[in-house]
Formats: structure tokens, sequence, C-alpha cells
């Protein structure tokens, strides 16, 4: 007994290097807040690194908003049909990963929803109930794009078809802020772009790192809590943007069935060990909503863990679903347990 508590110490100690600190730097980008955490003892590689993440946020910003008429993303939007447009090597990487995630999500993960996003007035910041002929035209142009992967270059097969990466930009950079850590060395940091968050090793004298989900309901409040250690987590919900019309709501993740608002979740959340498909997935969880969600991670995606919040029917409380592989490391907060019921997915 004795040797097993002195190994357990031994162990516990040599989890953290006398004058390691946590060194921490905060980032104003893509429209939100991001933050980065280090845990060394070297100030300066930390300072280094520190300094690689705002390059990796600069980049990412400048090939893949749509916010800005410079941007790789809008020359390419604007970019005819059947000409081909020669794209970046992150533009590619990303790219090729939503096509993959369209396909397993039967088409629910589609970046050339841009189209509809206009349509619904997202861009103007405000909304407008399209017709059904606008949303059907809308449809028309998406998904008509071919990439050579090899050569990176992509050939619109409409000049309508244009592209919206908000669903994977964020994790995609958190994805390549990692790989630059990892790469000097880093084993326990933390990178957050607006929620989307890559959680490697632990921070000081802990096993893994504390993450807070939002409710969806109260969308400043931390209602859940999950342990992360090597994993990337993102969330998708509605509250986060969204624009009025005649009173009504509507969130700004669109079904590609429907060319309209996705409804059925409240919020969906994916922990993965890729920032850039936990991001990808929330949101194609948050389209496919409560049954599509469920079957998409049992069929084709065992490894993910994922929480999901489902809306109460007549009246009854939400309910928040959990993947079995987060037991015993997922909590409802207490001041929680009574506005939701809590299901884990065996
Ligand atoms: P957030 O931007 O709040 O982190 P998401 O990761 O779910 O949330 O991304 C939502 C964004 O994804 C939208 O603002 C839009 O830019 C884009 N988008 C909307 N509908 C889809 C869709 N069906 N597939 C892929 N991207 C989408
Ligand atoms: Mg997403």
């Amino acid at each position: 007994m004795g040797r097993l508590v002195t190994a357990v110490m031994l162990t516990s100690l040599m989890a953290c290097t006398p004058g390691e600190k946590e060194h921490r730097r905060d980032y104003a980008v893509m429209g939100t807040e991001a933050a980065c955490r280090i845990i060394s003892d070297d100030r300066d590689l930390a300072g280094e690194a520190f300094d690689q993440v705002a390059a990796v946020f600069d980049s990412v910003n400048t090939l893949m908003s749509t916010w800005s008429a410079d941007s790789e993303i809008s020359r390419l939007n604007r970019a005819p049909a059947d000409s081909a447009f020669t794209l970046s090597p992150w533009m590619v990487d990303c790219l090729h990963l939503s096509i993959r995630l369209n396909d397993r999500s039967a088409g629910a993960f589609d970046v050339t929803a841009e189209p509809l996003m206009r349509l619904w007035g997202f861009y103007r910041r405000e909304g407008r109930l399209p017709s059904p002929m606008e949303i059907a035209g809308a449809r028309k142009s998406m998904g008509r794009f071919y990439l050579d992967d090899a050569w990176g270059k992509l050939t619109k097969q409409a000049d309508a078809t244009a592209f919206d990466l908000g669903g994977i930009a964020k994790g995609f950079a958190v994805k390549k802020c990692e790989a630059a850590l990892r790469e000097l060395g880093f084993t326990n940091a933390l990178v957050d772009l607006g929620g989307n968050m890559a959680c490697m090793g632990a921070p000081l004298g802990k096993e893994a790192w504390s993450v807070g989900i939002k409710d969806p309901l109260r969308k400043d409040q931390i209602f859940a809590k999950v342990e992360l250690r090597d994993e990337s987590v993102a969330t998708s919900g509605s509250y986060e943007r969204f624009v009025e019309i005649d009173g009504r709501r509507y969130g700004h993740i669109m079904n590609p069935a429907t060319g309209r608002p996705a409804e059925g979740l409240l919020s969906a959340t994916a922990i993965c060990k890729d920032a850039a498909l936990a991001d990808g997935l929330s949101t194609a969880l948050f389209v496919l909503g409560p049954a599509g969600a469920k079957e998409l991670l049992n069929d084709a995606y065992p490894d993910v863990d994922a929480v999901l919040v489902i809306p109460g029917e007549d009246g009854e409380k939400p309910t928040v679903w959990i993947t079995p592989g987060l037991k015993g490391r997922f909590e409802l907060l207490p001041d929680y347990i009574d506005s939701y019921l809590l299901e884990d997915g065996c």
C-alpha cells in the first residue's frame, strides 16, 4: 500500500516539472475572442508560440472570411463558372475536409450554403422571409463545383455557386494552432477560438482540462462541464446568431435539404481529436436534429463523443443526451439539474 501511494505521488510530481507556469495570451479575431494557454517552463518559447498562433489566426482570416472582399473565399465566390481557380494549400485542406463531411453527413454539412445565408439576410444582418421559389433557386447552385486536390484548383459549375466556411473555419484555425504548438514541443496547452477548443494534455496540477458548455437557453451561462484531455470540442446553436423576421427568430445554421434554418436541436456539441472535424460535425449534428444526429454518430463517427440538447415536447423539460464515452466526465451543473433531463445514449 505504502509503495503504491509513493508511486502515485511520484507520477503526479512528474506531471509538472519545477518552474512550469501557465502562460496566456488573448486575441480578438474573426469577430470573436480567442485565447491560448501554454504550460511551460520556457517563457520565451511560449512567447514565440503565441506569435505563431496569432499568425495562424491572421492567415485563416485572410483566406476564409466572407466579411472581407479581398479574402481568398470572397474572390472564389466572385469567380465565374468553368474557370479553374487556384487555391492556397490550407483552402484545399479545409475544402477537402468539408467535402468528406458533406458526403458522410448526407449533405447536412454543406459549405455552399452561402446563397441560402444571403437569402435569409445573414450577411445584411437583417432577416427577410424568402419565397419558396427563391429558396429553390438558391438550392440549385449548391454543391455545384469540382475540387482537384492534387493541383489545388477549384472549378465552379454555376456562377452563383458560393462558399461560406463559417461552419468549419474556426475549428480549422484551432487545428492549425495545435499543430504549431506540438511542433514547438508543447504538450500541455489550450487554444480557444470563440468556443472552438483544442485541449492538449492538462493544466498545471490537473489530469484534464475542464471545459464549460453554454446553456442554449441562457447563452451567457455555462450549464455543464466536461473533462477533456488531448481532444477538441465545438458547439453549434441557433442562439449564437439569428435574424428576426415578423417577431420570430431564425438561426444561422441552414438545413440544405429544406433551404430553411435548422431547428430540431437547441445545441449540438462534438468532441473528437480533430478540431476542424469537431467544428464541422457540431454544425452537421445541429442540422440533422435528434434522430439524424444520433444515427450519424452511430453509423459514421463511433469515435466521436457528443452532447445534444433536445427541446422538450408539450411543455416537457429539454433533454441533455450524451454519448456513452462522456459518462463519468460530463457534469450537468447543480443549478441546472432541475431544468433538464439527462440521458446517456447507451
Ligand atoms: P458558430 O459559427 O456559432 O461557431 P457553427 O460552427 O455551427 O457555429 O457554424 C455556423 C455557420 O456555418 C453559419 O454562420 C454559416 O456560416 C455556416 N453554415 C450554415 N449552414 C451550414 C451548413 N448546413 N453546413 C455548413 N456550414 C453552414
Ligand atoms: Mg461548426
